[in-house]
């Protein structure tokens, strides 16, 4: 029979990460299954000041290196492919990848969120030629340039902050009249000379010439329609999971983030859920890594329970 792993981790961001190390940690054998970049979102988040012990000289490619190395010092397989398929019935559970398949006596969905789009005319055709859904990858394209943030949360909020860094102008485009950001975040932004928000505006439009020249914005109280000179356009209106394969074979809510228990069940045996894909309050590399920590350590009472009692 081919090799049968004790638990198998899709995704490997920080939550993903964290769960190899445990497994490995506790002798499981375990591998980890990362379709795109190493550390997923957070590794293109520069600043991580609210990782406990990382308030300096952290960034998020960092911190992601280094859990890598830790998980596959203790042993943890880290392999590149791209979860198609699960299939959850009986004890050995099967992951049907791009190049091949997997057997696991466990499984952690550990796959993450994905950016979600703006929905406006132009973004697509701008994708890369101005717009943007990452600060950290695209910013020094957009050196002593003016760029528009669009969104409201953390992520609109600190990316704007970073941008600063890079563009001489930073404008924030907000639907509402004030952030849903963290308070010191927000505040950080406000003494930023750089940045100025708009307001109660949406972003109606993105247009230009082979590169984004500029957006028509919305205001939504006035209805009033204004035109707005812009070199760039970086879009950060929330996430969405990243579990199709799983649809249908675990429960999941409205939005489609999986539902589990505080141990990380999920509501199918030996297949537990962590991180960002999972259905919960507070999505940072914090509680990532500590439902890594709990899917992984209850697997092994799983997989104890099951085939060693
Ligand atoms: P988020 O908290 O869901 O915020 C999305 C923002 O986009 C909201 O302000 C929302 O407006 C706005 N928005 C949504 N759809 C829109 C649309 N179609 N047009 C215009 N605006 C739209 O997403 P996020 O900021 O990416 O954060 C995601 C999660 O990661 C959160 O849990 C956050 O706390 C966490 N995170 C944490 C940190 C950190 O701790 N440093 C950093 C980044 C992310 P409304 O406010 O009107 O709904």
């Amino acid at each position: 029979m081919s090799k049968v792993y004790d638990v198998a981790i899709l995704g490997g961001g920080p939550a993903g990460l964290a769960a190899g190390l445990y497994a490995s940690r506790s002798r499981m054998v375990s591998v980890v299954i990362e379709k795109a970049k190493w550390g997923g979102q957070a590794a293109t988040t520069e600043e991580l000041e609210n990782y406990p012990g990382s308030i300096e000289h952290t960034t998020g490619p960092k911190l992601i290196d280094r859990m890598k190395s830790q998980a596959e010092a203790f042993g943890t397989e880290l392999i590149k492919d791209d979860v198609l398929a699960i299939d959850p019935t009986g004890d050995i559970k099967t992951v049907k990848l791009a190049n091949g398949e997997i057997k696991a006596r466990t499984l952690i969905i550990a796959t993450g969120a994905q950016p979600m789009l703006l929905g406006a005319p132009g973004e697509m055709d701008f994708r890369g030629k101005g717009v943007s859904y990452c600060a950290t990858c695209d910013a020094d394209f957009f050196t002593e340039l003016e760029v528009v943030v669009v969104g409201g949360g953390d992520s609109a909020v600190e990316e704007a902050i970073y941008l600063t860094r890079f563009a001489d102008k930073v404008t924030i485009v907000h639907r509402r009249d004030q952030f849903r950001a963290a308070k010191s975040i927000i505040e950080k932004a406000m003494k930023n000379e750089k940045i100025s928000v708009i307001w109660d505006t949406v972003v109606e439009e993105i247009y230009g010439d082979g590169i984004v020249e500029g957006v028509k914005l919305k205001n939504i109280k006035t209805n009033e329609t204004t035109d707005f000179r812009t070199d760039g356009v970086f879009v950060f209106v929330g996430y969405k999971p990243f579990a199709e394969f799983a649809k249908g074979i675990v429960e999941m809510d409205e939005k489609g983030y999986i539902i589990t228990d505080e141990n990380m069940r999920t509501s199918v045996e030996g297949i537990f859920a962590a991180g960002d894909v999972r259905k919960k309050l507070l999505r940072q590399v914090v509680t990532a890594t500590a439902d890594g920590a709990i899917a992984a350590t209850i697997a092994e009472k799983y997989i104890e329970d099951k085939f060693h009692s």
